[in-house]
């Protein structure tokens, strides 16, 4: 147990007064950064290389994160069984815990605990529905422990399986945050996104709504179907890829300029082609916001400047906000008295 004090104001609070924003996809910057393994995408890099998860904490808080959500994604019994290391389940739970609410303590943002899809259930087998709940109840425990200001439950693939991870949340007593992950035809029970949120909404949750899987395009209209279904706050969290109606989300896109990507596709590791500039997601979020979705943020393939862009779409100026882009003292570009006039003719080849 800490004695950390819960962040004020908390999570409610802020929604009630304005939007929130939430940086995701600590796995695949990691992974990108070399920290990471694909495929089994398990964050051990907590344990091994802590200082990488402060960093990455730090960057998106500077960039305007309003949460700093503990990278326990994927750090949940099942996920560590599978790579044949369960006994680093707790320790690294507690690491990542640690990790984010310090970053959380320094900025004055908020700690969320995190919890996800267990990969184990399956939906006749209730011997599957306990073992998932017994996951959640041990994670969210450790949450607990660590002072959490709330418990974010994502990227659900099964309605019911984010049911009792709901549940689980709710008896902590913290805020919570349910999104699923909605596959092209919907989730694996055949729940569509606005369904399977409604259900969880009229189950009490705080916060419910869509991450990962989608990019912003195929995403915020399943989003805008949410936000007229339930009373509840909404949430948006995409992958900042240009999907499309042919590729819904972002394992269906596929590069076929290049031929040198591996048998099994873009999907995650040559999804570069396909990323959102900053301006998409700033778009993204003004547009979701406006629609009054108020809790936003980007998922697998965010970038800080991607979240910088976010929160100065919504008006805010994060302190990344110094070094948002200035063009007028470009070189060639530039317009600034200071730049010669020589090579602002020079820069002309470049219109
Ligand atoms: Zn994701």
């Amino acid at each position: 147990m800490t004695n950390r004090t819960l962040a004020s104001p908390g999570l409610l609070e802020r929604l009630a007064t304005g939007p929130v924003i939430c940086a995701e996809g600590y796995l695949f910057e990691l992974e990108r950064r070399g920290y990471i393994q694909a495929g089994a995408f398990v964050p051990e890099v907590v344990l091994e290389r802590p200082e990488k998860v402060y960093e990455l904490h730090r960057e998106f808080v500077h960039a305007g994160s309003d949460v700093v959500e503990a990278f326990t994604y994927y750090g949940h019994r099942e996920k560590l069984r599978v790579i044949g290391k369960e006994e680093l389940l707790e320790p690294l739970n507690r690491n990542a815990l640690n990790i984010a609410a310090e970053v959380a303590d320094e900025s004055g943002t908020l700690l969320a605990g995190n919890i996800c899809n267990t990969n184990i259930w399956v939906p006749e087998d209730k011997n599957t529905h306990a073992a998932a709940r017994g996951m959640f109840e041990e994670q969210v425990g450790w949450a607990v422990d660590a002072g959490a200001d709330m418990i974010i439950g994502e990227t659900f693939c099964w309605t019911d399986e984010a049911l009792v991870a709901l549940d689980v949340i709710q008896a902590s007593g913290k805020p919570s945050v349910i999104t699923f992950a909605l596959d092209a035809d919907g989730l694996h029970d055949g729940a569509d996104g606005v369904t399977a949120c409604k259900r969880l909404a009229d189950a009490g949750a705080d916060v419910v709504g869509l991450n990962c899987f989608r990019g912003p395009a195929t995403m915020l209209p399943v989003v805008r179907d949410i936000r007229a279904a339930v009373d509840c706050h909404v949430a948006a969290l995409p992958v900042p890829y240009r999907t499309t109606p042919e590729h819904k989300t972002f394992q269906l896109l596929e590069d076929t300029s290049c031929c040198c990507t591996p048998s099994t596709g873009s999907f995650p590791t040559a999804l570069d082609p396909f990323v959102c500039n900053r301006y998409e997601m700033g778009e993204f979020a003004k547009e979701m916001f406006s629609a009054g979705v108020n809790y936003l943020g980007i998922c697998c393939g965010a970038g800080p400047h991607h979240i910088r862009s976010m929160a100065e779409a919504l008006g805010r100026r994060p302190p990344a906000s110094r070094y948002s882009p200035d063009m007028s003292k470009h070189a060639y570009q530039g317009t600034d008295d200071n730049i010669p006039d020589y090579y602002k003719k020079l820069g002309e080849m470049y219109e």
